[in-house]
C-alpha cells in the first residue's frame, strides 16, 4: 500500500472474540418481551439499558453494522437469571446468564456483566453468612444489600 512500504506487522488480537455463545437456562429467563414491556422483578439485582445490539450472523465486510436495534428503557434483571435450573449452589454471572438470544444482545455488554458479577459476589457472601446455598437464597435480600452499597439496581421495584 503506497505510503506504508516500510511498515511491518507487530501483533493482532490473539483470539477471535465471540459475542453470542453458550448461556445457562436459569430459574428465570430474560426475554425480548421483558425488555419491551420493562418487566419489573422484586429480586432485580442489575439494570440493563443497552440497545438490542444484534450483529449480522453472516460475513458483512462491505456492509458496516448500523446498530438499528430496539432501545429499551432501563430494565430489571432478576437474580434468578444467575441460577441454573439443574446445578445446585452455582451462580452464573456475565454474558452467559439466563437470557434469550435477543435479550442477551443487550444484557451481555460490559457494564451489565460487571453489575451481574457484583450481584453474584454479594449473593455468595450473604448466602455463606446465612449458611445456605446461593440457589435458594432470597434475591430480594441481594437487591437490598446492593442498594445499600449503591450497587443498583437503579429502576423502581
Ligand atoms: C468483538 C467484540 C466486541 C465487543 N464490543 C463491546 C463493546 O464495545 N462494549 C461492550 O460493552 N461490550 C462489548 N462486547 C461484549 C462484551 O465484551 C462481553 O459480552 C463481556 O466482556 C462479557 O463479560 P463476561 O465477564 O461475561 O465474559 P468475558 O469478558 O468473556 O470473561 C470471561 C473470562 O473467563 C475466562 N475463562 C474462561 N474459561 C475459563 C476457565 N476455565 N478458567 C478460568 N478462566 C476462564 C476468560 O478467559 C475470560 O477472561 C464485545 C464483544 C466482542 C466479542
Amino acid at each position: 500500500m503506497p505510503g506504508f512500504e516500510n511498515s511491518y506487522y507487530i501483533t493482532s488480537g490473539p483470539y477471535i472474540g465471540v459475542r453470542d455463545t453458550r448461556r445457562i437456562v436459569g430459574l428465570n429467563v430474560l426475554t425480548l418481551e421483558d425488555l419491551q414491556k420493562t418487566t419489573r422483578h422484586d429480586d432485580a439485582v442489575a439494570t440493563g439499558c443497552w440497545f438490542l445490539d444484534i450483529h449480522p450472523p453472516e460475513v458483512s465486510v462491505d456492509k458496516p453494522f448500523t446498530g438499528s436495534g430496539f432501545q429499551p428503557k432501563p430494565y430489571d434483571i432478576s437474580y434468578r437469571t444467575l441460577i441454573p435450573q439443574k446445578v445446585s449452589n452455582l451462580l452464573v454471572a456475565g454474558r452467559c446468564h439466563s437470557a434469550s438470544s435477543e435479550a442477551s444482545a443487550s444484557s451481555r455488554v460490559t457494564a451489565t456483566a460487571i453489575a451481574l458479577g457484583e450481584a453474584a459476589g454479594t449473593a455468595a457472601a450473604l448466602a455463606m453468612k446465612a449458611r445456605t446455598e446461593v440457589g435458594t437464597f432470597d434475591g430480594v435480600k441481594v437487591r437490598e444489600a446492593l442498594a445499600k452499597q449503591n450497587g443498583g439496581p437503579f429502576s423502581e421495584a
